[in-house]
């Protein structure tokens, strides 16, 4: 039977006995009344989850098959690191801010400690990340970048398959193709749910964001795929500050508060709209279009929703004003959603509505940002931040901005603009600004 090293395989104990080298741990553990699964870590009352046989199963994985105390998780230890040859290609430069940022993250993982990177949207985190990637694809040591977000990760991956072309660098995320290993893995969190001390680096990407940031298991899936030799680097434009002061207190925190391009973050204009919903009245009607109609002038418009019901109503009620061409949409559940985000890309549209699933890792060149219904709860500080982060990201000025349409001043609201303005300060006393 093939075991790829560090992946974790559900097996009968028949299945394996003859194998000596292998790490072999029942799948589920007895404690008291409960029961814990050492695959995800859920704790669970046995007769909640109990199947016809008299078996327990894990109900919190079972999207990745199902785990029973019958079963055994199996894993083969991952080899020695033997260095080798790479090719790196980054034609980029650094900033000397970058640089700086680089250089630590190799000497902290070096002395095998965690870090995180605290840098705006569109300071150019993945580049950053390159130095430390190259150091330990050279020590032959084996390499995980995750996300929470399948569209963060089909992004990454292409970017450092390009800077690394020699090496295979491998892509897994829910219904892709079975695991062949590979030195450079790029995948969602979830996906390290099926490995055991099998990354000397894991790369976590976007720690604030959904379902990450609050779910435990994919907390242990990190801890749990990490070799007792390795280390994390986790990144954030928009971390809590738990994750700073935690950071901080380990000597591991690096914060980039400008951006690659050396511009100010956007700061937002508050447009109050007595009533934030469709259709609106003639008088709400007549203000909201002109600041379309304002934005359009340098720009095409990323149009935030707050849900999709609204959404929908607004694509109808802009394409009936602006032109049936000229206005596109997209949501989570969309089935064309990859085809019309690549589609907006190439400018398709003059206005794009979107729900939340665009607020982060989706970089348009040429775009204001507008969000209607901003004080409604879904936008919190962090999303609003995030989707402030879609403006102005590269390329030359072309007059970008961020408008957040509201009718109650809200606590997200508040805190999100101080941000900016915070940020942008620091940037400015750092010198990391150009002056326009
Ligand atoms: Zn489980």
């Amino acid at each position: 039977m093939k075991f790829y090293p560090g992946y974790q395989y559900v097996r009968q104990v028949t299945e394996f006995e003859k194998e000596s080298d292998l790490i072999v741990q029942k799948g589920l553990i007895k404690d008291g009344k409960n029961y814990r699964c050492q695959r995800c870590n859920t704790t669970f009352l046995a007769h909640e989850n109990c199947l016809p046989d008299g078996r327990y199963y894990c109900r919190e994985c079972l999207l990745l098959g199902r785990i029973t105390s019958s079963h055994y998780l199996v894993t083969k230890p991952i080899k020695k690191p033997v260095k080798k040859a790479v090719t790196f290609c980054f034609k980029g430069k650094l900033t000397p801010a970058q640089e700086k940022i680089s250089q630590g993250l190799v000497q902290n993982f070096i002395k095998q400690k965690n870090s995180l990177v605290y840098a705006v949207t569109g300071a150019g985190k993945t580049e950053m990340l390159f130095s430390l990637l190259c150091y330990c694809l050279t020590e032959g040591l084996t390499v995980a970048f995750c996300s929470p977000r399948v569209d963060v990760c089909c992004e990454i991956q292409p970017r450092l398959q390009q800077v690394f072309p020699k090496l295979s660098v491998g892509l897994r995320y829910y219904g892709a193709k079975p695991y062949e290993p590979t030195p450079l893995l790029v995948c969602t969190t979830h996906q390290l749910l099926y490995f055991k001390a099998a990354f000397h680096l894991i790369v976590v990407d976007e720690i604030d964001a959904f379902p990450y940031a609050h779910d435990k298991k994919l907390h242990f899936a990190v801890s749990n795929a990490l070799h007792e030799s390795g280390a994390t680097v986790f990144l954030s434009a928009t971390p809590s500050e738990l994750e700073i002061k935690k950071a901080q207190q380990q000597a591991g925190l690096f914060c980039l508060p400008a951006r690659y391009h050396r511009r100010k973050l956007p700061v937002p204009k508050l447009v109050r709209i007595k009533k934030q919903s469709l259709p609106l009245t003639f008088r709400n009607k007549r203000v909201f279009l002109q600041w379309i109609k304002y934005l359009l002038l340098h720009n095409h418009i990323l149009l935030f929703c707050a849900s999709i019901s609204q959404l929908k109503a607004m694509e109808e009620f802009l394409k009936k004003e602006v032109g049936k061409d000229a206005v596109g949409s997209v949501h989570a559940a969309d089935p064309k959603r990859q085809e019309k985000i690549s589609d907006m890309r190439q400018n398709a549209f003059q206005i794009f509505c979107c729900s939340t699933i665009l607020e982060r890792g989706v970089t348009f060149s040429n775009v204001s940002v507008l969000v209607f219904e901003a004080d409604h709860q879904i936008f919190t500080k962090a999303t609003l931040l995030q989707i402030a982060g879609r403006a102005d990201r590269k390329g030359e000025f072309s007059h970008s901005e961020v408008i957040f349409c509201f009718s109650q001043m809200t606590p997200a609201l508040k805190g999100a603009i101080k941000e900016i303005k915070e940020l942008n300060q620091k940037a400015q006393k750092a010198g990391l600004l150009n002056e326009v």
